[in-house]
Protein backbone atom coordinates (compact mmCIF):
# COMPACT_ATOMS: atom_id res chain seq x y z
CA UNK A 1 0.00 0.00 0.00
CA UNK A 2 2.60 2.38 0.75
CA UNK A 3 4.51 1.65 -2.40
CA UNK A 4 1.71 2.27 -4.16
CA UNK A 5 1.26 5.69 -2.46
CA UNK A 6 4.85 6.35 -3.33
CA UNK A 7 4.45 5.38 -6.95
CA UNK A 8 1.20 8.00 -7.31
CA UNK A 9 3.00 10.58 -6.03
CA UNK A 10 5.93 10.13 -8.35
CA UNK A 11 3.70 10.06 -11.35
CA UNK A 12 1.90 13.10 -9.60
CA UNK A 13 4.76 15.25 -9.45
CA UNK A 14 6.00 14.05 -13.62
CA UNK A 15 3.00 15.06 -14.62
CA UNK A 16 3.34 18.10 -13.18
CA UNK A 17 7.04 19.09 -14.49
CA UNK A 18 5.57 18.11 -18.03
CA UNK A 19 2.58 20.73 -17.86
CA UNK A 20 5.28 23.19 -17.46
CA UNK A 21 6.44 22.39 -21.08
CA UNK A 22 2.94 22.62 -22.55
CA UNK A 23 2.86 26.25 -22.01
CA UNK A 24 5.42 26.56 -24.75
CA UNK A 25 6.82 30.29 -25.41
CA UNK A 26 4.31 31.75 -22.64
CA UNK A 27 5.80 29.91 -19.96
CA UNK A 28 9.46 29.17 -20.31
CA UNK A 29 11.92 27.36 -18.27
CA UNK A 30 14.86 29.20 -19.85
CA UNK A 31 13.52 32.47 -20.74
CA UNK A 32 11.87 32.03 -16.67
CA UNK A 33 8.60 34.24 -17.55
CA UNK A 34 5.67 33.43 -15.50
CA UNK A 35 2.83 33.79 -17.42
CA UNK A 36 0.28 31.92 -15.87
CA UNK A 37 1.05 31.33 -12.74
CA UNK A 38 -1.98 29.21 -11.85
CA UNK A 39 -1.36 26.37 -14.11
CA UNK A 40 2.48 27.31 -14.16
CA UNK A 41 4.78 27.77 -11.39
CA UNK A 42 8.42 27.64 -12.07
CA UNK A 43 9.08 26.32 -8.46
CA UNK A 44 11.07 22.90 -8.90
CA UNK A 45 8.40 21.22 -6.67
CA UNK A 46 5.87 21.85 -8.90
CA UNK A 47 2.41 20.84 -9.17
CA UNK A 48 -1.04 20.16 -11.19
CA UNK A 49 -3.85 22.29 -9.62
CA UNK A 50 -4.83 25.16 -7.20
CA UNK A 51 -1.40 25.47 -5.40
CA UNK A 52 -3.18 27.57 -3.11
CA UNK A 53 -5.08 26.32 -0.07
CA UNK A 54 -7.55 28.85 -0.01
CA UNK A 55 -8.05 32.65 -1.30
CA UNK A 56 -6.45 32.06 -4.50
CA UNK A 57 -3.35 33.39 -4.01
CA UNK A 58 -4.91 36.73 -2.89
CA UNK A 59 -5.40 38.50 0.20
CA UNK A 60 -8.62 38.66 2.14
CA UNK A 61 -8.45 42.31 2.46
CA UNK A 62 -6.97 44.81 0.73
CA UNK A 63 -3.30 46.11 1.80
CA UNK A 64 -3.09 42.84 3.61
CA UNK A 65 -0.56 40.34 2.42
CA UNK A 66 -1.14 37.27 1.80
CA UNK A 67 -1.98 34.70 4.33
CA UNK A 68 -1.98 31.62 1.97
CA UNK A 69 0.93 31.21 0.45
CA UNK A 70 2.12 28.73 -2.36
CA UNK A 71 2.59 25.04 -1.79
CA UNK A 72 4.60 23.56 -2.69
CA UNK A 73 3.94 19.84 -3.83
CA UNK A 74 4.97 18.05 -1.37
CA UNK A 75 2.19 19.83 0.93
CA UNK A 76 0.03 19.54 -1.37
CA UNK A 77 0.10 15.70 -1.73
CA UNK A 78 0.05 15.46 1.89
CA UNK A 79 -3.18 17.59 2.20
CA UNK A 80 -4.71 14.97 -0.34
CA UNK A 81 -4.24 11.85 1.82
CA UNK A 82 -7.26 12.26 3.65
CA UNK A 83 -8.74 11.89 0.19
CA UNK A 84 -6.97 8.70 -0.29
CA UNK A 85 -8.35 7.68 3.02
CA UNK A 86 -11.43 8.29 2.72
CA UNK A 87 -11.47 6.49 -1.00
CA UNK A 88 -9.95 3.30 0.01
CA UNK A 89 -10.46 2.37 3.39
CA UNK A 90 -8.18 0.15 3.95
CA UNK A 91 -5.30 2.47 4.08
CA UNK A 92 -7.21 2.88 7.74
CA UNK A 93 -4.85 0.41 8.66
CA UNK A 94 -1.64 1.88 8.50
CA UNK A 95 -0.49 4.97 10.91
CA UNK A 96 -0.64 8.02 9.47
CA UNK A 97 2.68 9.14 10.35
CA UNK A 98 3.81 6.42 8.29
CA UNK A 99 1.66 8.06 5.42
CA UNK A 100 2.45 11.55 5.68
CA UNK A 101 6.33 10.62 5.23
CA UNK A 102 5.79 9.21 1.98
CA UNK A 103 5.37 12.44 -0.11
CA UNK A 104 8.29 13.41 1.91
CA UNK A 105 10.31 10.92 0.41
CA UNK A 106 9.32 11.51 -3.05
CA UNK A 107 10.09 14.83 -2.17
CA UNK A 108 13.71 13.85 -1.06
CA UNK A 109 14.35 12.09 -4.07
CA UNK A 110 12.93 15.23 -6.29
CA UNK A 111 15.87 17.40 -3.90
CA UNK A 112 18.90 14.76 -4.80
CA UNK A 113 17.42 14.39 -8.21
CA UNK A 114 17.78 18.36 -8.41
CA UNK A 115 21.19 18.67 -7.34
CA UNK A 116 22.89 15.59 -9.48
CA UNK A 117 21.14 12.53 -8.71
CA UNK A 118 19.55 10.33 -10.70
CA UNK A 119 15.72 10.78 -11.47
CA UNK A 120 13.71 9.19 -8.72
CA UNK A 121 12.46 5.86 -10.20
CA UNK A 122 9.31 3.67 -9.38
CA UNK A 123 9.50 1.48 -7.12
CA UNK A 124 9.52 -2.38 -7.69
CA UNK A 125 8.62 -4.93 -4.86
CA UNK A 126 11.97 -5.08 -4.24
CA UNK A 127 13.25 -2.00 -3.96
CA UNK A 128 10.81 -1.05 -1.21
CA UNK A 129 11.50 -2.24 1.87
CA UNK A 130 10.93 0.48 4.50
CA UNK A 131 8.97 2.78 6.16
CA UNK A 132 9.81 5.23 9.21
CA UNK A 133 7.45 6.54 11.64
CA UNK A 134 7.29 10.16 12.84
CA UNK A 135 9.24 10.92 16.60
CA UNK A 136 7.61 10.57 19.19
CA UNK A 137 5.17 7.78 18.21
CA UNK A 138 7.49 4.84 19.47
CA UNK A 139 7.46 3.27 22.70
CA UNK A 140 10.41 0.93 23.78
CA UNK A 141 9.66 -1.15 27.30
CA UNK A 142 13.20 -3.50 27.31
CA UNK A 143 12.81 -5.99 24.82
CA UNK A 144 9.74 -4.97 23.49
CA UNK A 145 8.86 -2.09 20.94
CA UNK A 146 5.40 -0.65 20.26
CA UNK A 147 4.87 0.28 16.70
CA UNK A 148 1.56 1.75 16.11
CA UNK A 149 -1.53 0.43 14.42
CA UNK A 150 0.98 -2.91 14.37
CA UNK A 151 1.32 -3.54 18.58
CA UNK A 152 3.93 -4.73 21.25
CA UNK A 153 6.51 -6.56 19.08
CA UNK A 154 9.49 -8.54 20.83
CA UNK A 155 12.70 -7.65 19.31
CA UNK A 156 16.45 -7.93 20.50
CA UNK A 157 17.68 -5.23 21.72
CA UNK A 158 21.01 -4.48 20.91
CA UNK A 159 21.68 -1.15 22.85
CA UNK A 160 19.88 -0.11 25.40
CA UNK A 161 18.70 3.34 25.86
CA UNK A 162 20.51 5.74 27.78
CA UNK A 163 18.30 7.87 30.22
CA UNK A 164 17.73 12.01 28.50
CA UNK A 165 17.44 10.96 25.30
CA UNK A 166 14.35 10.78 23.10
CA UNK A 167 13.41 8.68 20.40
CA UNK A 168 13.17 10.58 17.06
CA UNK A 169 12.41 8.96 13.48
CA UNK A 170 11.89 5.50 13.96
CA UNK A 171 13.02 2.75 10.61
CA UNK A 172 11.57 -0.54 10.02
CA UNK A 173 13.61 -2.17 7.65
CA UNK A 174 13.29 -5.61 5.87
CA UNK A 175 16.75 -7.46 5.07
CA UNK A 176 17.16 -10.62 3.77
CA UNK A 177 17.82 -12.48 7.12
CA UNK A 178 14.58 -10.82 8.76
CA UNK A 179 13.29 -7.37 10.07
CA UNK A 180 15.55 -4.71 11.48
CA UNK A 181 14.30 -1.22 13.42
CA UNK A 182 16.62 1.58 13.95
CA UNK A 183 16.31 3.71 16.43
CA UNK A 184 17.32 7.12 16.63
CA UNK A 185 17.82 8.65 19.42
CA UNK A 186 18.36 12.95 20.19
CA UNK A 187 19.78 14.52 23.76
CA UNK A 188 19.69 18.43 22.82
CA UNK A 189 21.43 18.92 25.99
CA UNK A 190 24.46 17.19 25.47
CA UNK A 191 26.68 19.39 23.46
CA UNK A 192 27.72 19.35 19.44
CA UNK A 193 31.02 17.96 18.57
CA UNK A 194 33.46 20.65 18.74
CA UNK A 195 35.07 21.99 16.20
CA UNK A 196 39.39 21.92 16.47
CA UNK A 197 41.01 24.80 14.36
CA UNK A 198 43.52 23.54 12.09
CA UNK A 199 46.19 25.42 14.47
CA UNK A 200 46.05 22.90 17.53
CA UNK A 201 46.47 19.93 15.43
CA UNK A 202 49.78 18.63 16.72
CA UNK A 203 49.93 15.38 14.90
CA UNK A 204 48.90 13.65 12.16
CA UNK A 205 48.78 10.51 10.10
CA UNK A 206 48.65 9.80 6.48
CA UNK A 207 46.64 6.95 4.89
CA UNK A 208 47.05 5.79 1.49
CA UNK A 209 44.21 2.84 0.80
CA UNK A 210 45.22 0.15 -1.33
CA UNK A 211 44.12 -3.29 -1.99
CA UNK A 212 47.12 -5.80 -0.91
CA UNK A 213 46.57 -4.50 2.58
CA UNK A 214 43.05 -1.96 3.02
CA UNK A 215 45.22 1.19 4.52
CA UNK A 216 49.14 2.27 4.21
CA UNK A 217 49.49 4.43 7.40
CA UNK A 218 52.30 6.97 7.39
CA UNK A 219 53.89 5.61 10.39
CA UNK A 220 55.38 2.26 8.25
CA UNK A 221 52.37 0.12 9.59
CA UNK A 222 49.85 -1.43 7.24
CA UNK A 223 46.17 -2.44 8.20
CA UNK A 224 44.74 -6.20 6.36
CA UNK A 225 42.31 -6.27 3.81
CA UNK A 226 40.36 -9.60 4.44
CA UNK A 227 38.54 -9.37 1.15
CA UNK A 228 35.12 -10.11 2.23
CA UNK A 229 33.46 -10.97 -0.83
CA UNK A 230 36.18 -11.85 -2.87
CA UNK A 231 38.34 -14.18 -1.29
CA UNK A 232 38.74 -18.10 -2.83
CA UNK A 233 35.80 -19.54 0.06
CA UNK A 234 33.22 -16.74 -0.26
CA UNK A 235 33.51 -16.35 -4.03
CA UNK A 236 33.07 -20.43 -4.72
CA UNK A 237 30.40 -20.11 -2.09
CA UNK A 238 28.41 -17.53 -3.83
CA UNK A 239 29.36 -19.23 -7.14
CA UNK A 240 27.58 -22.20 -5.92
CA UNK A 241 24.33 -20.39 -4.77
CA UNK A 242 24.03 -18.49 -7.74
CA UNK A 243 23.93 -21.60 -9.86
CA UNK A 244 21.48 -23.00 -7.64
CA UNK A 245 19.26 -20.14 -8.38
CA UNK A 246 20.02 -20.60 -12.34
CA UNK A 247 18.97 -24.34 -12.45
CA UNK A 248 15.56 -23.79 -10.93
CA UNK A 249 12.29 -23.28 -12.81
CA UNK A 250 12.11 -19.59 -13.41
CA UNK A 251 8.28 -18.14 -11.09
CA UNK A 252 9.10 -21.15 -8.38
CA UNK A 253 9.15 -21.29 -5.17
CA UNK A 254 12.56 -23.25 -5.19
CA UNK A 255 13.64 -20.42 -6.96
CA UNK A 256 13.00 -17.70 -4.54
CA UNK A 257 14.47 -20.33 -1.78
CA UNK A 258 17.87 -20.11 -3.65
CA UNK A 259 17.46 -16.49 -4.32
CA UNK A 260 16.74 -16.13 -0.79
CA UNK A 261 19.98 -18.07 0.83
CA UNK A 262 22.51 -16.14 -1.93
CA UNK A 263 20.65 -12.34 -0.45
CA UNK A 264 21.87 -13.82 3.20
CA UNK A 265 24.76 -14.58 1.99
CA UNK A 266 25.42 -10.95 0.41
CA UNK A 267 23.72 -9.64 3.83
CA UNK A 268 26.49 -11.32 5.70
CA UNK A 269 29.44 -10.43 3.56
CA UNK A 270 27.99 -6.47 4.25
CA UNK A 271 27.65 -6.66 7.69
CA UNK A 272 30.97 -8.52 8.38
CA UNK A 273 32.43 -5.85 5.81
CA UNK A 274 30.71 -3.23 8.08
CA UNK A 275 32.16 -4.11 11.55
CA UNK A 276 35.71 -4.93 10.31
CA UNK A 277 35.65 -1.33 8.61
CA UNK A 278 34.36 0.40 12.28
CA UNK A 279 37.69 -1.30 13.62
CA UNK A 280 39.99 -0.36 11.21
CA UNK A 281 38.78 3.49 11.73
CA UNK A 282 38.66 3.43 15.32
CA UNK A 283 42.50 2.00 14.84
CA UNK A 284 43.34 4.65 12.79
CA UNK A 285 41.54 7.39 14.58
CA UNK A 286 43.56 6.96 17.71
CA UNK A 287 46.78 7.36 16.55
CA UNK A 288 47.22 10.80 16.09
CA UNK A 289 45.29 14.42 16.49
CA UNK A 290 44.01 14.46 13.04
CA UNK A 291 43.99 11.81 9.48
CA UNK A 292 44.84 12.63 5.96
CA UNK A 293 43.40 10.84 3.63
CA UNK A 294 43.22 10.81 -0.65
CA UNK A 295 40.13 12.36 -1.85
CA UNK A 296 39.45 9.30 -4.43
CA UNK A 297 36.62 9.45 -7.01
CA UNK A 298 36.04 5.68 -6.53
CA UNK A 299 33.53 5.78 -9.38
CA UNK A 300 36.23 7.14 -12.13
CA UNK A 301 38.02 4.04 -11.04
CA UNK A 302 35.86 1.87 -11.73
CA UNK A 303 34.89 2.68 -14.85
CA UNK A 304 34.62 0.05 -17.99
CA UNK A 305 37.54 0.31 -20.17
CA UNK A 306 37.44 2.22 -23.59
CA UNK A 307 36.37 -0.06 -26.55
CA UNK A 308 39.27 -0.80 -29.33
CA UNK A 309 38.32 -1.11 -32.80
CA UNK A 310 40.39 -2.33 -35.65
CA UNK A 311 40.66 -0.79 -38.96
CA UNK A 312 37.95 -3.29 -40.25
CA UNK A 313 35.99 -1.80 -37.57
CA UNK A 314 36.09 -5.53 -36.02
CA UNK A 315 36.34 -4.94 -31.77
CA UNK A 316 39.79 -6.27 -30.58
CA UNK A 317 40.75 -7.08 -26.94
CA UNK A 318 40.72 -4.43 -24.53
CA UNK A 319 41.41 -5.58 -21.27
CA UNK A 320 38.07 -5.42 -19.70
CA UNK A 321 37.74 -8.76 -18.63
CA UNK A 322 40.98 -8.14 -16.54
CA UNK A 323 39.50 -4.84 -15.30
CA UNK A 324 36.48 -6.23 -14.77
CA UNK A 325 38.22 -8.29 -11.59
CA UNK A 326 39.89 -5.30 -10.08
CA UNK A 327 36.42 -3.68 -10.12
CA UNK A 328 35.33 -6.21 -8.01
CA UNK A 329 38.57 -6.36 -5.74
CA UNK A 330 37.81 -2.00 -5.32
CA UNK A 331 34.46 -2.59 -4.80
CA UNK A 332 34.74 -5.22 -2.26
CA UNK A 333 37.72 -2.92 -0.70
CA UNK A 334 34.89 0.30 -0.25
CA UNK A 335 37.36 2.78 0.44
CA UNK A 336 34.41 5.57 0.76
CA UNK A 337 32.80 3.85 3.55
CA UNK A 338 35.98 3.68 4.98
CA UNK A 339 36.63 7.62 4.87
CA UNK A 340 33.03 8.30 5.88
CA UNK A 341 33.55 6.46 8.93
CA UNK A 342 36.97 7.78 9.76
CA UNK A 343 35.19 11.20 9.03
CA UNK A 344 32.43 10.50 11.34
CA UNK A 345 35.05 8.95 14.70
CA UNK A 346 37.28 11.68 13.78
CA UNK A 347 34.67 14.51 14.44
CA UNK A 348 33.50 12.47 17.48
CA UNK A 349 36.36 12.13 19.22
CA UNK A 350 37.62 16.25 18.86
CA UNK A 351 40.21 15.25 15.85
CA UNK A 352 39.99 16.09 12.00
CA UNK A 353 40.03 14.40 8.80
CA UNK A 354 41.79 16.18 5.65
CA UNK A 355 41.48 15.14 2.47
CA UNK A 356 43.83 15.96 0.00
CA UNK A 357 44.33 16.03 -3.88
CA UNK A 358 45.23 11.94 -5.06
CA UNK A 359 47.30 13.48 -7.88
CA UNK A 360 51.31 12.18 -8.09
CA UNK A 361 50.87 10.86 -4.50
CA UNK A 362 52.20 7.56 -5.86
CA UNK A 363 55.06 8.99 -7.94
CA UNK A 364 56.37 11.53 -5.79
CA UNK A 365 59.65 10.82 -3.78
CA UNK A 366 59.11 11.29 -0.44
CA UNK A 367 62.56 12.63 0.38
CA UNK A 368 63.35 15.10 -3.26
CA UNK A 369 60.06 15.60 -4.35
CA UNK A 370 60.74 14.70 -7.30
CA UNK A 371 58.33 13.51 -9.26
CA UNK A 372 58.81 10.48 -12.20
CA UNK A 373 56.81 7.72 -13.30
CA UNK A 374 59.53 5.42 -13.77
CA UNK A 375 60.25 5.40 -10.05
CA UNK A 376 57.63 2.89 -9.08
CA UNK A 377 58.14 -0.42 -10.09
CA UNK A 378 55.46 -2.63 -8.75
CA UNK A 379 55.81 -2.15 -4.84
CA UNK A 380 59.00 -0.99 -4.96
CA UNK A 381 60.15 2.57 -5.10
CA UNK A 382 63.30 3.90 -6.14
CA UNK A 383 63.92 7.72 -6.75
CA UNK A 384 64.74 8.39 -10.23
CA UNK A 385 66.82 11.78 -8.94
CA UNK A 386 67.97 10.65 -5.49
CA UNK A 387 68.17 6.90 -5.42
CA UNK A 388 65.81 6.95 -2.42
CA UNK A 389 64.31 3.47 -1.75
CA UNK A 390 60.83 2.04 -0.29
CA UNK A 391 57.68 0.67 -0.38
CA UNK A 392 55.53 1.91 -2.74
CA UNK A 393 52.53 2.11 -0.65
CA UNK A 394 54.22 3.44 2.36
CA UNK A 395 55.90 6.01 0.69
CA UNK A 396 52.68 7.50 -0.83
CA UNK A 397 51.31 7.42 2.55
CA UNK A 398 53.74 9.84 3.29
CA UNK A 399 53.43 11.71 0.98
CA UNK A 400 49.40 11.62 1.62
CA UNK A 401 50.95 13.47 4.88
CA UNK A 402 52.90 15.93 3.53
CA UNK A 403 50.30 17.15 1.23
CA UNK A 404 47.84 17.86 4.05
CA UNK A 405 50.47 19.34 5.98
CA UNK A 406 51.20 21.67 2.80
CA UNK A 407 47.64 22.29 1.49
CA UNK A 408 46.27 22.99 5.25
CA UNK A 409 49.08 25.23 6.42
CA UNK A 410 49.65 22.84 9.44
CA UNK A 411 51.37 23.34 12.18
CA UNK A 412 52.68 19.64 13.39
CA UNK A 413 55.30 19.41 16.34
CA UNK A 414 58.00 17.27 15.40
CA UNK A 415 58.83 15.38 18.75
CA UNK A 416 62.47 15.39 19.27
CA UNK A 417 64.17 12.78 21.98
CA UNK A 418 65.93 14.05 24.66
CA UNK A 419 69.53 13.53 24.55
CA UNK A 420 71.44 11.21 27.38
CA UNK A 421 74.15 13.30 28.68
CA UNK A 422 76.60 11.43 31.40
CA UNK A 423 76.65 13.15 34.56
CA UNK A 424 80.07 12.08 36.24
CA UNK A 425 82.06 13.32 33.46
CA UNK A 426 83.42 17.82 33.39
CA UNK A 427 81.74 17.77 29.75
CA UNK A 428 78.55 17.00 29.25
CA UNK A 429 78.81 13.70 26.67
CA UNK A 430 76.55 11.96 24.33
CA UNK A 431 75.88 8.72 24.81
CA UNK A 432 72.88 7.35 22.52
CA UNK A 433 73.94 6.40 19.40
CA UNK A 434 71.70 7.77 16.78
CA UNK A 435 69.51 10.69 17.21
CA UNK A 436 65.91 9.91 17.00
CA UNK A 437 64.93 13.44 15.02
CA UNK A 438 61.01 12.58 13.64
CA UNK A 439 59.69 10.02 15.22
CA UNK A 440 58.01 8.67 12.09
CA UNK A 441 61.02 7.45 11.09
CA UNK A 442 61.02 4.51 12.57
CA UNK A 443 58.95 1.11 10.92
CA UNK A 444 57.60 0.24 14.41
CA UNK A 445 54.50 2.27 15.72
CA UNK A 446 55.33 2.18 19.36
CA UNK A 447 56.80 5.69 18.90
CA UNK A 448 54.29 7.74 17.93
CA UNK A 449 51.90 6.44 20.01
CA UNK A 450 54.14 6.56 22.92
CA UNK A 451 54.00 10.73 21.94
CA UNK A 452 50.55 10.48 21.71
CA UNK A 453 50.20 9.22 25.22
CA UNK A 454 52.30 12.58 26.21
CA UNK A 455 50.73 14.66 23.95
CA UNK A 456 47.24 14.21 25.99
CA UNK A 457 48.89 13.70 29.44
CA UNK A 458 49.87 17.07 29.40
CA UNK A 459 47.34 19.12 27.36
CA UNK A 460 44.16 19.42 28.11
CA UNK A 461 41.49 16.38 28.52
CA UNK A 462 39.88 15.82 24.75
CA UNK A 463 36.20 17.22 24.78
CA UNK A 464 35.66 13.84 22.35
CA UNK A 465 36.83 11.18 24.74
CA UNK A 466 33.70 11.90 26.44
CA UNK A 467 31.47 8.72 26.10
CA UNK A 468 28.00 10.75 25.75
CA UNK A 469 27.57 12.10 22.50
CA UNK A 470 24.58 13.60 20.97
CA UNK A 471 22.78 11.42 18.52
CA UNK A 472 23.50 7.29 18.45
CA UNK A 473 21.45 4.72 16.29
CA UNK A 474 19.84 2.19 17.98
CA UNK A 475 19.68 -1.12 15.74
CA UNK A 476 17.45 -4.15 16.91
CA UNK A 477 16.26 -7.35 15.02
CA UNK A 478 12.33 -7.72 15.20
CA UNK A 479 12.65 -12.04 14.30
CA UNK A 480 12.78 -13.66 10.80
CA UNK A 481 8.85 -13.87 10.20
CA UNK A 482 6.70 -10.80 12.02
ZN1 LIG B 1 64.21 11.22 -4.41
Amino acid sequence: MLRANFNWCLRDRIDGWHQQFICGNYCDLKTEVEITPLTCSLVKGTQLANPWKDGGGKAKKEGEKDKSPKRTAVLMQDANLQELKDARPWYQEIDIGVLQLIPARVNESFNKFFKGAGFPKFKRRHDFKSFSYKPGRIKIKGNKIYLPKIGWMRFYNSRSLTDGFEIKTVTVRQKADGWYVSVRIENKTVPDFPVIPDSEIKTITGCDMGLGKLVYLSDGSAIENPRFATNKKTKRLMKIRQRRVSRKQKGSKNRSKAQLRVSKLHNRIQQRRESYQWDVANRIVKKADAVAVEDLQVKNMMKRCKPVKSETGRFLSNGQSAKRGLNRLIADASWYNLTQKLEYLAAKSGKKLYKVNPKYTSQTCSKCQHIDKNSRQGEKFICTNCGHIDDANLQAARNVKTKAIETYGLNIVKMIKSKKVRRDSSKPVQTTLFDVGMYERSSDNTLPQKACTEHSRSGKRRVGENPEYKQLSLLGYLGRNS
